[in-house]
């Protein structure tokens, strides 16, 4: 039977955002430092200090050679929101991931970046080892804007396809009770526009959203979006600013 006292829910303009994890448990989150997740990892804390404070949550980050920012900027995330919904006794693990050495960084002339694969797969080798039985973990994932909304702003090329809303993204697997999963993917169903709406909603946009970085290309230090990529479209598209 679901515990209804332990739903938490977040309407937004696409539908309801349902945080539910009855027991003491470990929550495992992979963290990018972008806005999704950061905001998903948001109403964890939130959800923990709410709802269920026996919750203990493993934080993941990658560490690759081109893209050496997640783990900075998913660290500093996870610091502001711990003042915020104290995280508890928390554990932010990163993995170190080069590039194999055979292949060069950055996509081939078929748009196929090797290393890419090899980075996810080394970020996945992590937070499976951080599994155990009764683990659930949660994915910030969101889906691409509509067909409509890809054609009116001009932002359709360069898009991840295996975001696009008639592509079926799993919201949750492995079922483990009523209305509980293993592998959790709250907003998969929403385009950024809901988490846009999620920063609004707790006043969030001009604090923790310039912390996070959405940006895929190498800049400078990092500090700076390039203004130019997909993510930084995206993230244009759905806030309006980019930092
Ligand atoms: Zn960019």
């Amino acid at each position: 039977m679901i515990q209804e006292d332990l739903v938490m829910t977040e309407p937004t303009s696409q539908g309801d955002v349902k945080i539910y994890i009855p027991g003491k448990r470990d929550v495992i989150v992979k963290m990018s430092g972008g806005a999704d997740s950061s905001i998903l990892m948001f109403l964890l804390a939130k959800y923990k200090n709410e709802y269920n404070t026996e919750l203990n949550f493993k934080i993941t980050s990658t560490v690759g050679s081109t893209k050496p920012y997640q783990y900075e900027f998913a660290s500093q995330v996870v610091k502001f929101i711990d003042k915020i919904y104290p995280l508890g006794d928390y554990k932010h693990y990163h993995n170190e991931s080069l590039p194999s050495g055979e292949f060069p960084d950055g996509e081939d002339e078929n748009g196929f970046d090797a290393n890419k694969e090899a980075y996810s797969d080394d970020i996945e080798k992590l937070v499976q080892s951080l599994h155990n039985k009764d683990s659930v973990q949660y994915m910030g994932i969101t889906a691409n804007p509509s067909a409509e909304q890809l054609e009116l702003h001009n932002i359709a090329d360069g898009r991840d396809l295996e975001r696009d809303s008639d592509v079926a993204v799993p919201t949750n697997e492995l079922w483990m009770g009523p209305s509980f999963w293993k592998y959790n993917r709250p907003f998969a169903k929403y385009d950024k526009m809901v988490v846009a709406e999620l920063y609004d909603r707790y006043n969030l946009t001009d604090t923790l959203f310039p912390l996070t970085r959405s940006c895929e290309e190498a800049t400078f230090d990092f500090s700076e979006h390039c203004g130019t990529c997909w993510w930084c479209k995206e993230r244009k598209w759905a806030f309006g600013k980019l930092a």
